[in-house]
């Protein structure tokens, strides 16, 4: 028998946190969810808005339109968890550079974070949940059974950030998507609210030499150990 556990994996930006978290509650019938496309559909609002623009936003109008922004998330016949704002599906409009940075932007904000870590643990109140992104181990579920941090070097993260993007038929320069991985590092570690920390009960794994495989069989020992009820 198993027991339904939280299973929180934070960690930088283009680890594979997603695939991972992904592929996990898949296996196992756990709910996903993808906490950076929640700050992402929100960067997304505030730019539509005009209240951000590529250096600066407008702090007060965007804690004071927090209400105004409805998120769910809905999964489609294939399986696929995709986001909702305020009743569109925005799921491939949130994957672009832009809103990403704006995203590492906003998710400084502490209203933005309170109102989105409150809707995150509501989602975790039955469990039989994977949750992956920056403060799940630390603030959202800091009770989570399973924490994982998952690091893998810059220099890997910004490669497979350009095998996706040129996958797309987008033009990209290395140094340029390595500099943007490790400003939102800098950004996601530095920041007053909720910076990204491994949680000290977390356990790390840097998957920079590790296959697909390789990682899934690790983090399936890891589960088995903490849901197997004797
Ligand atoms: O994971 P993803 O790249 O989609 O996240 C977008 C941005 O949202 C991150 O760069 C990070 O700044 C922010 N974020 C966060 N807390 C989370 C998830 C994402 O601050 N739990």
């Amino acid at each position: 028998m198993q027991k339904k556990i939280i299973v929180a994996i934070d960690g930088f930006s283009s680890c594979g946190k997603s695939t991972m978290a992904k592929a996990l509650a898949g296996e196992k019938g756990y709910v996903y969810v993808d906490t950076g496309a929640m700050y992402r559909a929100v960067s997304l609002f505030c730019i539509r808005k005009g209240l951000m623009g590529a250096t600066t936003m407008n702090e007060e109008a965007i804690n004071q339109s927090i209400s105004e922004i409805k998120l769910y998330f809905k999964t489609t016949e294939d399986g696929k968890s995709e986001i909702y704002l305020n009743d569109e599906n925005v799921e491939n409009e949130i994957r672009t550079l832009e809103v990403a940075n704006g995203a590492s932007r906003v998710s400084t904000l502490a209203a933005v974070r309170r109102e989105l870590v409150r809707q995150q643990q509501l989602m975790g109140t039955e469990k039989g949940i994977v949750m992956d992104g920056r403060d799940i181990g630390t603030v959202v579920f800091p009770e989570a059974e399973l924490k994982i941090f998952l690091t893998a070097s810059p220099q890997i993260r910004a490669q497979r950030r350009m095998k996706e993007m040129l996958a797309k038929g987008e033009t990209v320069d290395f140094e340029a998507v390595l500099a943007n991985v490790k400003e939102r590092d800098d950004r996601d570690q530095n920041r007053a609210e909720s910076p990204l920390r491994k949680a000290v009960d977390a356990i790390e794994i840097d998957n920079s030499n590790l296959s697909l495989a390789e990682q899934s069989k690790i983090l399936r020992t890891l589960f088995d150990e903490k849901t197997l009820v004797h």
